[in-house]
């Protein structure tokens, strides 16, 4: 992972955990204290139960002691003192629950009580002891003068226990409340705290993922700019790539020397005429022209002025012919006119007028020279190579003639030359 996303990734995990924490120190803090606050207050409540229940005993054994001296007759003695002794042990009973409850401060009035106590029933059996012997006045002086005086004081101990318990519960409510206090100071501080923290992980977040989308627009930008260049260069490539296409087709139709057509381009333009000529009978024609001795020129000045000759035919050639016609260097001295939608009978003018223009033209260093014509024109059922050399019978003819003439090939209906099978009859246009 990419550093600054790690930070982000631990910062956000920083505030979940705070976040948890924040709730279960509240949860605990609250049940905690809350706890805390019940238990010493049910314990308070039970030792001042206990300590109820001493004064009540207490209570009842003098008024029991009172009762006997005050109601003689009708003081029932084998019903009343196990009643007496039941109080004594309860007292005993309530006593040792109430000890292990008693704080250090409580246990020295607990043992101030017990004293007053063991001295109230020391008294109480001789006031018994003198009741059962009759001297119910001495019993009664006892009883007035060293018993009630000796239980005011237990009594206010007792009391003073209670009240103990009371200041206690109170301090345990406010040592619960400053408890609260303090866990909720505790749950604002680390509140703050995280949502702190959060703020600055969302200000890292935003920041952080502003410039990672920064980065990224600048990455697009540049991936964009490389894909412009690159087409652009690819485009560049294929124009170069057609050009060259375009030249190597060129100059694969066109004859080097003279940048006429050459014999390969001028078989395409006669097909795609042979084509016209089938389906819509549009005739064609061709006149196919070769330059008298010319191998003298080369001997006589030279082969660059053979070649020189040769480009000047050229432009003659061009310039000659109509719009609408071709021509093409067949090869050597030999150059071939291809004119479309023609008739027979409108071959030789044309093949008369090139060669007029030839025979008129002052060539460089070669001076005058001449050249021979053979024409032809398509006949149904001909096929180009029989066209071509109908018109090379047809300049063999001229050369035999005597050399700077035209001639015409004589065929003009192909069914006179074809057999029973409707082949054609090559046999019929050698020469
Ligand atoms: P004819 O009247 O019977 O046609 O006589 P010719 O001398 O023209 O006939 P031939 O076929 O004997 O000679 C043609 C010559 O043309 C032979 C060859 O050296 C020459 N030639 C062919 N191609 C070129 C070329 O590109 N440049 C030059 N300078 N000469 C060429
Ligand atoms: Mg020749
Ligand atoms: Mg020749």
């Amino acid at each position: 992972m990419h550093h600054p996303t790690r930070l982000l990734v631990y910062g956000f995990a920083i505030v979940i955990l705070m976040m948890v924490t924040l709730a279960f120190i509240a949860f605990y803090a609250t049940s905690d204290s809350n706890g805390n606050v019940n238990q010493q207050v049910s314990q308070q409540l039970e030792k001042i139960n206990l300590i109820n229940e001493l004064s009540t005993i207490i209570q009842n054994r003098t008024r029991f002691m009172q009762s006997m001296l005050l109601h003689d007759e009708e003081f029932i003695e084998a019903e009343s003192w196990p009643n007496f002794n039941r109080l004594e042990g309860a007292y005993t009973e309530t006593r040792i629950r109430l000890l292990p409850l008693l704080a250090p401060r409580e246990r020295e009035i607990m043992d101030a009580i017990d004293r007053l106590d063991r001295d109230i029933n020391d008294l109480n059996r001789q006031v018994s002891v003198l009741f059962l012997n009759g001297s119910r006045d001495e019993a009664s002086k006892i009883l007035l003068q060293e018993v009630l005086p000796k239980t005011a004081p237990l009594l206010s101990h007792l009391s003073e226990l209670t009240q103990a318990q009371r200041m206690d519960v109170q301090k345990a409510l406010l040592m619960a409340s400053s408890d609260t206090d303090k866990s909720r100071t505790q749950i604002v501080i680390f509140s703050i705290i995280a949502v702190l923290v959060s703020v600055t992980v969302t200000c890292i977040a935003i920041w952080y993922g502003r410039k990672l989308s920064g980065q990224l627009q600048n990455m697009n930008d540049y991936l964009e700019q490389k894909i412009y260049e690159r087409t652009e260069s690819l485009l560049d490539t294929q124009k170069e790539l057609l050009e060259d296409n375009n030249e190597l087709t060129r100059m694969a139709l066109t004859d080097s020397l003279t940048g006429l057509a050459n014999r390969s381009c001028m078989n395409q333009i006669l097909r795609k005429e042979f084509a016209r000529f089938e389906r819509h009978d549009q005739r064609f024609g061709i006149i196919m022209l070769d330059v008298d001795h010319f191998k003298n020129i080369n001997d006589n000045y030279g082969h660059d002025t053979g070649d020189k000759v040769l480009k000047q035919l050229a432009n003659i050639f061009e310039n000659a012919i109509r719009t609408s016609d071709f021509v093409a260097r067949w090869g050597g001295e030999e150059f071939l006119i291809c004119c479309t939608t023609i008739e027979e009978e409108d071959l030789l003018p044309i093949a008369e007028t090139i060669r007029k223009l030839v025979a008129s033209t002052s060539f460089e260093t070669a001076g005058q020279i001449t050249a021979s014509l053979g024409c032809a024109a398509i006949v149904k059922g001909e096929s180009i190579g029989e066209l071509i050399k109908r018109s090379d019978v047809a300049l063999y003819e001229a050369k035999n003639n005597g050399r700077n003439q035209s001639v015409v090939s004589e065929f003009t209906d192909i069914s006179l030359v074809q057999d029973p099978d409707g082949h054609l009859d090559k046999d019929s246009h050698d020469i």
